[in-house]
């Protein structure tokens, strides 16, 4: 603000002196241009200067902007309601997807009409030796869209991009997908290996977009995807607490059960970070096992998600 005062103040002087020499002729004439061309830049300026205040990044307009994106999905979704994808994708989808034959014919509508919103909206990163290809979109916005099928699309208003490998992530050894509050990579060859496999209790797509889901409303994977304010707060905090200690007796013997014990694994600052993803994998992949053996955390998913697999015919 102080320097576009400063530029203000500048041109103002300069119009005064040019003004002073219209008095007579063509130096008169000169000086009305040279005003001219004086008033269209200092326009120039001032516009470029308002647009680049408008643009800047602070923590405030950046929540604004992706609280207005969140908006924009949902609204997306509801003037899109009622649109289908055709034979063709959901062909690949059956042919692909292990899922796929285990979601109820009642969820097939919303599931398909968020797919469509998502395919619409997100921006894939080609890290392939080959083009990203629509059926790689497609398989990635189906399992994505799995988790929020009665959910909002304004859950992934943070995410800007999914970037496709091919086989590891470069600089994450061993690492198959990771995710941040903006952005997942995905390892296309591990994806397709695995994405048949409907019962092992992981999903690569599922448990990265479930890390999204978990840093959307406060940027920190927890495990706790409800906001502070949140009446289930208080409830989704004590679950984990004691969830994870289960995990973590599961993580230091290498012994998975429902849920695989890497959901046990704890970072540096004390969060737990996977046991959301874990545990939604395996609510997908497992309901009924994890109904079983982890009641709390089945009705704390089932609450979430708004959906119910243990009843999914299998
Ligand atoms: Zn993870």
């Amino acid at each position: 603000m102080l320097s576009l005062l400063k530029k203000h103040a500048y041109i103002g002087i300069v119009i005064n002196f040019a003004g002073g020499c219209s008095s007579n002729g063509v130096a008169g004439e000169l000086g009305f241009l040279f005003i001219g061309g004086l008033v269209v830049v200092a326009t120039l300026v001032f516009i470029i200067e308002k647009a680049k205040s408008k643009g800047r990044i602070t923590p405030e307009s950046d929540s604004r902007v992706n609280y207005e994106r969140g908006k924009h999905l949902n609204n997306y979704l509801e003037q899109t309601k009622g649109e289908r994808l055709t034979t063709e994708q959901c062909q690949t989808i059956e042919e692909n997807l292990g899922l796929y034959h285990w979601v109820p014919e009642d969820l097939k509508k919303p599931w398909e009409e968020r797919i469509l919103v998502f395919l619409d909206s997100f921006h894939f990163t080609n890290m392939l030796d080959r083009n990203v290809t629509e059926e790689m979109r497609l398989l990635v916005a189906a399992e994505a869209c799995l988790l929020i099928v009665n959910r909002p699309m304004s859950d992934y208003r943070h995410l800007q991009r999914i970037r496709l490998w091919e086989n590891e992530i470069e600089g994450m050894e061993n690492a198959r997908g990771t995710a941040t509050r903006h952005e997942v990579n995905l390892s296309w060859a591990y994806l397709k290996k695995t994405i048949g496999n409907a019962r092992d209790g992981h999903n690569l797509t599922i448990h990265e977009f479930a890390h999204v889901i978990d840093f959307a409303d406060d940027g920190v994977a927890q495990s706790i995807p409800v906001s502070r304010d949140s009446c289930d707060y208080e409830e989704w905090k004590v679950m984990v607490d004691e969830e994870h200690q289960r995990l973590m007796k599961s993580y230091e013997s290498g012994k998975n059960y429902s849920i695989r014990a890497y959901g046990g694994y704890e970072c540096i600052k004390g969060d737990k970070p996977e046991l959301f993803s874990c545990a939604t994998s395996a609510f997908f992949e497992r309901g009924v096992r994890l109904k079983r053996e982890c009641p709390k955390v089945y009705k704390a998913l089932k609450k979430f998600y708004a959906i119910d697999p243990a009843t999914w015919r299998k």
